[in-house]
């Protein structure tokens, strides 16, 4: 399939050609093929007139719990920091099942389609009762709505017995967990360029999971060559856990047990000082900022205007902590939230949408071929109809609009040449019957 964009209002690459008004694209099955002011000659299957339009490439959301929006906004926990919010929803989560896995991950997905996501990670940990389906299940559900994937294989193993968070009934035993790991990567990881699948391993945090179950992780990604990615200094509750348990700091923690390294991304980063930035520099560690979970939980600003020289992308994290998977809000709330701290011009609209795209690329190490509009990348792209009433006024400058005048939604998401929203409406076909399911669920996991 051949696609002909053309009066492109505003292109903004985050790549080679950087910004250009009314520009022209071309897409050629999966990959773009032309960027560039001339409109192209040639046959097109498709020519789409994008007069009013600004392109950009598809967002990039690098911490997820897709399960999680079965329990979003539950009463019980609206009100609470991480370890009660953690402590009340394992009690809903370990009644997970694969229809719960499949359905949560659909419909998560789909919203974070409207809100300009191409690709998305996700961190499933809980594995009632060796349940390793799950896995397998949110593979389905992401897939039937096309996102590219780069799913974690998480896990938690340290319980409230050996002085851990989680009851008994959401732990898996270590063993069960590393030939899991291996299972899934060889299932599903694809190395090859242009990829809709891959996977990295995620134990789940400093309180879940045990120091010798880190490291084993470690050696096995290293035996796999896959990425790692964990939850680290996301409150202070966190950081007493780590000084009482381990004597160390989390990030400290971490450097000891060989989990500073080029293949670790981890969520949160909230408290930590500029020691602890200089070793994340230096050991070229990823990271992905979660500001509207932070804020929900209270959990405090991340430090992110001094991570300049850090690999840095965005996170909606899980539902249940957000409670949306919308990354326009989250690019938002990830620029608000620094001025709140550092000032109004300590971070740009521009800044945030490169955290959002190319940021994400980096972090997931598929910036070879995501996270920029170039030739030879992925057709992962996204458009935004200027002419809604969101930008009325706002259009002196049209990238930044997306940011400052609270952008509600994409008005076109292709992921890898396949296009998934089309005038601001999804296109797959079930989306209500997989909402209705989503709903009969979730009430049966919150009210038990
Ligand atoms: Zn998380």
């Amino acid at each position: 399939m051949k696609y002909l964009f053309k009066n492109i209002s505003h292109l903004a690459t985050f790549g080679e050609i950087g910004e250009l008004e009314d520009a022209c694209l071309v897409v050629e099955d999966e990959r773009i093929t032309y960027v560039g002011s001339k409109e192209p000659e040639g046959s097109f299957d498709r020519v789409i007139d994008c007069s009013g339009k600004i392109m950009l490439p598809g967002f990039v959301n690098t911490h997820h719990h897709l399960y999680q929006s079965l329990t979003r906004n539950v009463k019980g926990v609206q009100n609470a920091k991480l370890f009660d919010w953690l402590v009340n929803l394992y009690e809903m989560w370990k009644n997970l099942d694969d229809e719960a896995a499949y359905v949560s991950a659909a419909v998560a997905s789909a919203e974070m389609a409207l809100s300009g996501v191409t690709t998305t990670s996700d961190m499933l940990y809980l594995y009632p009762k060796g349940k390793n389906s799950l896995f397998d299940e949110e593979v389905k559900g992401v897939s039937h709505i096309g996102l590219r994937f780069h799913p974690t294989r998480g896990a938690m193993s340290m319980s409230k017995k050996d002085g851990g968070l989680p009851p008994d009934s959401v732990v898996q035993d270590e063993d069960e967990i590393l030939s899991e790991y291996e299972r899934v990567v060889h299932k599903y990881h694809d190395r090859k360029k242009y990829a809709m699948t891959r996977v990295a391993l995620a134990p789940c945090s400093p309180f879940s999971v045990t120091e010798k179950l880190m490291e084993e992780t470690l050696r096995m990604a290293e035996k796999l060559g896959v990425l790692l990615h964990t939850h680290l200094a996301e409150t202070k509750d966190e950081e007493r856990f780590c000084l009482d348990k381990f004597g160390l700091k989390p990030v400290d923690y971490m450097e000891k047990i060989g989990w500073l390294n080029p293949r670790v991304w981890f969520a949160h980063l909230v408290h930590i000082d500029d020691e602890d930035i200089e070793k994340l520099r230096k050991n070229d560690v990823g990271v992905s900022h979660c500001p509207s979970s932070n804020m929900r939980l209270g959990s405090g600003i991340a430090p992110i205007v001094k991570m300049r020289e850090l690999r840095v992308s965005l996170g909606v994290d899980g539902s249940a902590s957000n409670d949306t998977s919308n990354m326009i809000l989250e690019i938002r709330n990830a620029l608000l939230l620094q001025r709140v701290k550092y000032g109004a011009s300590a971070i740009t609209p521009r800044k945030v949408l490169e955290f959002a795209t190319i940021g994400g690329a980096r972090v997931l190490r598929m910036d070879d071929y995501i996270g920029a509009l170039n030739v030879g990348n992925a057709a992962d792209l996204i458009m935004f109809d200027l002419n809604k009433i969101e930008f009325a006024g706002g259009l002196d400058d049209p990238l930044s609009a997306i940011v400052m005048c609270d952008a509600k939604q994409v008005d076109f998401n292709m992921v890898n040449g396949n296009v998934i929203v089309e005038n601001g409406n999804l296109l797959v076909k079930d989306i209500e019957d997989l909402i209705k399911r989503h709903n009969r669920i979730s009430k049966h996991l919150v009210r038990g």
